[in-house]
């Protein structure tokens, strides 16, 4: 045992040494602007819950009448037996939401990737993919065997350039995050779209972080760039806004049906449970009712950014709720995060790989569910961090 995993030891040092470990909070409370931790209450700038769902009553209420109803877990992957009426209501009235002629859902969102590329290119294909695509994406691409070409960051000549490069293809498919997780920005959707029109390429895009967020009431990215029917693949999450854990596949109904038959993890993995479908259902129905969640996520981060940029922080390109305090290594923003903390703040500190070496920030992470007594509370503890490590003058 010795011999075979002392190389765990030493990459573990390195990582540590590069204040690269991360560590792993335990939360004591259910998820929303205020957390446990260590038995103190924390102000929760962390969670991709923007819109406060993740312990909302209503969503409380649908799981435990649904688990009384239906037990908990499917049994079955969903071809065999894990296909319960609740899994089709639920992708119906996603793909009603979304104004897409079909939906699919998977066990998570890191699974909808990892069964619609493999599913859609193979070998002899091509990806062009955004530098700053998702984990998942890259793994999903690998998967599939197709051969994958990075474009620079939501650069749509390089993306020209890259597809007249490569032309003795079968398949073709560009991928790109809708709202890139780390920095907020959001994908030249509209430009993409010309571009592969333009050359009859498939596109797909990965808006984990603009399901519940972008769009009227939420409703994603090809809505919010008015994309309806020109985007072949939307992957969504129900992870993040929708406050549950689950993934999803809008688009195309062709697509879809042949995931239906094709995807390895709706083949070969045991379907969603029941209260989290039917906690999804909820979140579905409350996002169709009114869009007051989703305007009330935005209102805080304006109210944040503003701020934040006033006191004198680099937010760099956000143009979403997530806002990301740039502190560039990653000691300081280890050093940064465990200060808020101790000020009763959690904000997590971000470095390689999820970002790249010398890029090291605080993601600040607000939602629907934060006041504006605790955002006022937040910006002080952060104007008083940043002056004392002398981030901000
Ligand atoms: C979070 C995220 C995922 C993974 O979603 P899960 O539902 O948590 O598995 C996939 N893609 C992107 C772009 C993400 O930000």
């Amino acid at each position: 045992m010795e011999n075979l995993l002392g190389w765990i030891d030493e990459e573990r040092e390195q990582l540590a040494n590069a204040g690269l470990l991360f560590t792993i909070r335990t939360i004591e409370s259910p998820m929303d602007a205020w957390v446990t931790i260590d038995g103190r209450q924390l102000l929760n700038f962390c969670a991709n819950n923007y819109l406060g769902l993740a312990n909302h009553p209503r969503l409380r209420e649908a799981a435990k009448a649904a688990i009384d109803r239906y037990g908990i877990g499917p049994g079955a992957v969903r071809v065999i037996a894990g296909t319960m009426g609740l899994h089709l209501e639920l992708e119906q009235q996603l793909a009603a939401f979304k104004q897409a002629e079909a939906c699919i859902t998977f066990q998570s969102g890191f699974m909808a990737n990892l069964a619609v590329v493999p599913a859609l290119v193979g070998r002899g294909d091509v990806i062009f993919s955004d530098e700053l695509n998702h984990a998942s994406i890259i793994d999903a691409s690998r998967l599939s065997r197709a051969e994958i070409v990075r474009y620079a960051h939501n650069d749509i000549a390089d993306l020209r350039q890259k597809i007249a490069d490569t032309q003795s293809y079968r398949r073709r498919l560009i991928i790109t995050d809708g709202v890139f997780s780390m920095d907020g920005d959001i994908a030249l959707l509209p430009a993409i779209v010309e571009v592969a029109e333009e050359h009859g390429i498939l596109v797909m895009v990965d808006d984990a972080h603009g399901e519940g967020v972008l769009g009227k009431g939420g409703r994603g990215i090809v809505d919010h760039f008015d994309l309806h029917g020109r985007v072949h693949v939307e992957v969504g999450t129900l992870s993040k806004a929708f406050g549950v854990v689950g993934g999803l596949v809008a688009g195309d109904r062709r697509i879809i049906e042949w995931l239906r038959q094709r995807a390895r993890p709706f083949l070969f993995s045991s379907a969603m449970t029941v209260p989290d479908v039917a906690a999804c259902l909820e979140a579905t129905k409350i996002l169709q009712e009114s869009t007051a969640l989703v305007d009330k996520l935005w209102h805080n981060a304006n109210v944040l950014k503003a701020a934040l940029v006033r006191m004198g922080f680099n937010i760099g390109l956000s143009e979403t709720p997530i806002i990301p305090l740039m502190l560039g290594e990653a000691p300081l923003a280890q050093q940064f995060s465990r200060r808020l903390f101790d000020e009763g703040l959690f904000a997590a500190p971000i470095g390689f790989p999820t970002v790249a070496m010398g890029k090291a920030r605080i993601r600040v992470m607000n939602s629907a569910s934060h006041s504006q007594s605790d955002l006022e509370q937040a910006l002080d503890i952060f104007d008083r961090v940043g002056r004392d490590l002398k981030v901000i003058g």
